[in-house]
């Protein structure tokens, strides 16, 4: 392990999956600390607030002693210096994944050459898996059990029962347009 290394793990995180603890497992195993930084982006609509994104990440990791959770807003390579980070953690579930993450990791290094970009790869079981299919399946009905942790299933549940009962025209499995993460 690198002891002194610090890892920053940023997503969207809405909501944590299998698939994110599956790299933050794997991270923790390799730096002395994984900070994981939920993202505050304006430009995007998420079913969950920061808030409930940072609570349920906090359950989530909260068996692992070398794993932080927190939010960042601005650019990532800026929260990165200030936490004294050497590392981006990214996980690569499939090609698809490889050129959006091949190009925010050479801006980045343009931005901070000293702050490497570091890609994992989970478990083939979580490989298909995202947050919005997660939330796809889950408000039209469909169980994640075994996709995301019990306390992240339990409240999709309830956010799901308080959303609008009407029919979402174009919410079916298929229509790729939702699936943007
Ligand atoms: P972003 O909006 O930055 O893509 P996400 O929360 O969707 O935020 O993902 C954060 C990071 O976790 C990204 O590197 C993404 O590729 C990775 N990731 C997401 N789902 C999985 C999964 N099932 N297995 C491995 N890595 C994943």
């Amino acid at each position: 392990m690198n002891e002194g290394v610090i890892a920053i793990y940023p997503g969207s995180f809405d909501p944590v999956t299998n698939g994110h603890l599956d790299i933050i497992e794997r991270g923790r195993k390799i730096f002395g600390q994984v900070v994981v930084a939920v993202l505050f982006n304006r430009a995007k609509q998420p079913l969950f607030s920061i808030e409930e994104r940072l609570q349920m990440l906090r359950e989530a990791t909260a068996r692992w002693d070398n794993v932080a959770v927190d939010s960042f807003s601005g650019l990532l390579v800026d929260y990165a210096i200030q936490c004294q980070a050497t590392v981006i953690l990214r996980g690569i579930r499939a090609v698809t994944d490889y050129e959006f993450e091949f190009q925010m990791a050479l801006m980045n290094r343009r931005l901070a050459g000293e702050i490497e970009t570091v890609f994992l790869v989970p478990s083939e079981a979580f490989s298909f898996l995202s947050s919005s299919l997660v939330r796809e399946v889950a408000s039209l009905g469909g169980s994640i059990s075994g996709l995301v942790p019990r306390l992240v299933e339990t409240r999709l549940a309830d956010k799901v029962a308080v959303m609008d009962p009407s029919p979402r025209p174009q919410a079916a499995l298929g229509d790729r347009s939702g699936l943007e993460d």
